[in-house]
Parts: C-alpha cells; sequence; structure tokens
C-alpha cells in the first residue's frame, strides 16, 4: 500500500494492517524474538538480529518515514535518544545554532555536548533569519529547531531558515514533537531531519517513553542507520507496538485537543488573574502567565481535574510549571533573560469535555481569590 495517496487520517489508522502477510493479521503481530533462524549461509530472511532490524520496528519507523515524507526513520528508546542519535553524526569542534526556547532536557543534553564532547552551541532567538545568517561560523554544521517553541509557543518559520542552512551546507533539525506531522511536515518545508520525542502525541496516553528520527537523503539515511545499529539506541518491538496502537487514532485526538485548547484560551484571556496567554494557532498547547507568581502553588493545588505533572501529548490534561520542571535545567538568569518566567504555566490541553477544564481551572482561580481576599 503506498501512504501517499492517501489522506493523513487513512494512514495514522491504517498503521500495520496489510504488513503480515503468513496470518494477515489486521493488528500487526509483536516479535519479541531477538535471533532469526538462516536456512544456510548467506540465506536469511532479511533478518538476523533485533537490533539491527526487527519486523514490529520496521512497520512503525517505515511508518513513520512516510508520514513525514522523509525517506528513513529510526526508532529509539526515548525522546533523547533520538536527539543523540543525530547529535552523532557531528564530532568535537563542530557547531550548531540552535533556539532559544528549547525543551530543557535539549538545552541539557547541549550543554553536556558542550562540556564533555567539545561541541559549541550559539542560542538564536528564532525569529529573525538575517540574525541567524549572522551566527554563522565556518565550524557551523547544522540548524536545529523546535517549533513551535516550548514553552513560549512561537512558531519558526522554517522555509526561511531552510533557506539559510542550504545556502551554507548546514543540516537543518527539526523536532516536531508539539505539533506532529498531521498538523505539519518540516521535511516538506526544507528539513533534513525531524525528530520527535513519540512518548507524547504519537503514543499519546502517557504510557510509553520512546522516541523516533526520521531522514531525508539516502547518504544521510545510511550514516544514521550505521551509527542507529552500533550504538543499540533502538525501541523494544513492544514498545513499538504501543506507539502504533496510539497513532492509529491521533487525528482524531489531536482535532479534540485543539478544540478544547482554542476554548480553553478564550476562557483564560478572559481571566483577571492571567496576565498573558499564548497559543501558536493550533494543536493542544498553551501557555499562560499569572499576574502574580505568589498565586500559582495555591493555583496548583486547587485543581482537581487538571493534572500537576510533567510531558504533554496525552489524553489527559496536564499542567506543568517550566520553571521548576520541563525547563529546571535552564539557569534562572538565562530563563528570564527570554521570557520564561515564574508566573508562567503550560497546559497540555486534554481531550476531557472543555467545560470540565474550564470549570476546574475557575474554580482554581476562585480558591486563590478566597485565599488573598
Ligand atoms: C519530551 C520532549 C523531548 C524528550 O523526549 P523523551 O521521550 O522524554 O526522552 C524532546 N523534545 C521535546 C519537544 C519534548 O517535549
Amino acid at each position: 500500500m503506498s501512504y501517499q495517496k492517501h489522506h493523513s487520517e487513512t494512514v495514522f489508522t491504517q498503521i500495520g494492517n496489510r504488513k503480515e502477510e503468513a496470518l494477515k493479521a489486521v493488528s500487526t503481530p509483536i516479535y519479541l524474538s531477538t535471533s532469526y533462524r538462516h536456512n544456510e549461509i548467506g540465506h536469511g530472511n532479511g533478518y538476523d538480529y533485533t537490533r539491527t532490524g526487527n519486523p514490529t520496528r520496521d512497520v512503525f519507523e517505515e511508518a513513520m518515514a512516510n508520514l513525514e515524507n522523509g525517506d528513513k526513520a529510526f526508532a529509539t528508546s526515548s525522546g533523547m535518544s533520538a536527539i543523540q542519535l543525530v547529535f552523532s553524526l557531528f564530532r568535537s569542534g563542530d557547531h550548531v545554532i540552535t533556539c532559544r526556547d528549547v525543551y530543557g532536557g535539549s538545552y541539557r543534553y547541549f550543554d553536556l555536548l558542550e562540556q564533555k564532547q567539545g561541541f559549541a552551541f550559539t542560542y538564536w532567538i528564532g525569529s529573525d533569519a538575517h540574525e541567524l545568517q549572522k551566527q554563522i561560523k565556518s565550524n557551523t554544521k547544522a540548524i536545529y529547531i523546535e517549533t513551535p517553541t516550548n514553552p513560549l509557543m512561537t512558531n519558526i518559520d522554517m522555509t526561511a531558515v531552510s533557506s539559510v542552512a542550504k545556502a551554507n551546507n548546514l543540516l537543518f533539525i527539526v523536532d516536531n514533537t508539539v505539533y506532529t506531522p498531521y498538523l505539519q511536515k518540516p521535511i516538506d518545508e526544507g528539513a533534513d531531519i525531524v525528530i520527535h520525542s513519540a512518548t507524547k502525541y504519537l503514543a499519546g496516553h502517557n504510557d510509553v517513553l520512546a522516541g523516533v528520527v526520521v531522514s531525508k537523503g539516502m547518504e544521510l539515511s545510511e550514516e544514521l542507520a550505521y551509527i542507529h545499529n552500533s550504538t543499540g539506541s533502538t525501541l523494544s518491538p513492544f514498545d513499538c507496538w504501543l506507539v502504533m496502537r496510539g497513532m492509529k487514532t491521533l487525528p482524531l485526538r489531536m482535532r479534540q485537543h485543539e478544540q478544547n485548547a482554542k476554548q480553553l484560551m478564550e476562557y483564560l484571556e478572559s481571566e483577571p488573574l492571567v496576565r498573558n496567554v499564548l497559543y501558536p494557532g493550533k494543536g493542544g498547547m498553551l501557555s499562560f502567565f499569572l499576574k502574580d507568581e505568589n498565586r500559582v502553588v495555591p493555583f496548583l493545588r486547587a485543581l482537581n481535574v487538571l493534572t500537576f505533572a510533567e510531558s504533554l501529548g496525552g489524553v489527559e490534561s496536564l499542567i506543568t510549571y517550566p520553571a521548576t520542571q520541563t525547563h529546571a535545567e535552564i539557569p534562572v538568569d538565562v530563563r528570564n533573560s527570554y521570557g520564561l518566567t515564574n508566573e508562567l504555566l503550560r497546559l497540555s490541553v486534554g481531550i476531557e469535555h472543555a467545560d470540565d477544564l474550564i470549570q476546574d481551572l475557575k474554580q482554581g482561580f476562585a480558591a486563590v481569590e478566597r485565599k488573598n481576599g
């Protein structure tokens, strides 16, 4: 089946179907076997050992390569291991430009690469392609971005970044965790590599840690395949299956996440205790600033439906305090310099009924008012 001919909804829903020929299973089987029998020397069936290739992982990887319009995909044990796989393309002395507002774990890893591996990073504000061009040095190898940025929810113009990357012969890498290929396909806008924390929207149920790298171009894909097999950052067959099972409902979930997020945004914009709401225009993530940092603790304590927890993209609504959770690794003066301040809360809007979510926020704010009133 050629994925390209169908709408995203069909591709997502049919992941794994028509893949198993022996018994024609509709839900793709989980091949736990790590080893595959050869009839004689030189006569295998394409599988030898599961780190190098596994039938269940192949189905997941092929689906991701198709959905992102890439050539190859590599399933990894976490989003961070996907990022590590990509950075294994570079070596000591290389320079990478990234955007200012990135996931805290990525910032921590980049810091580690600087401390231990002789890499250099420049943090670009994310909005000005001319400014981006000025950051390029003779040892620059890549531009790495998240769009929308996290947690400040700004869309970066990927076409503009891509032309700077192409003109300077740099790899353009995009972390597409927040929008997913249902809402955005970075390779179509010039990216060479797409990264996912599949833990988030792709899997969607807060029950599996996984990552994916998708690459465009055969030479790049072969190099990544070599590193993937050499380092062993592969995802287990069962976890591949769990992510695929989640992905079957991604379009349905994403539409509800987005509809709910828009309703919550409208409500939050009318709430007197809220200073500013940040919503990037689509998807299920939004952030907002309280007017008073001292209201954060009592507000979070009062919530009964929204769960105060790290992570995003699951069916349950989660509210996160980036300053001490997802972005705690970023030094406070650096955070403050670009607006990630102590009044900021981030919402991963789930697929519950929007009225219940709004009611929960309302009673949370009312509890804060009572306490301070
Ligand atoms: C969570 C996250 C990661 C890291 O993924 P893990 O699966 O937690 O290792 C990377 N990028 C973004 C944008 C994330 O939200």
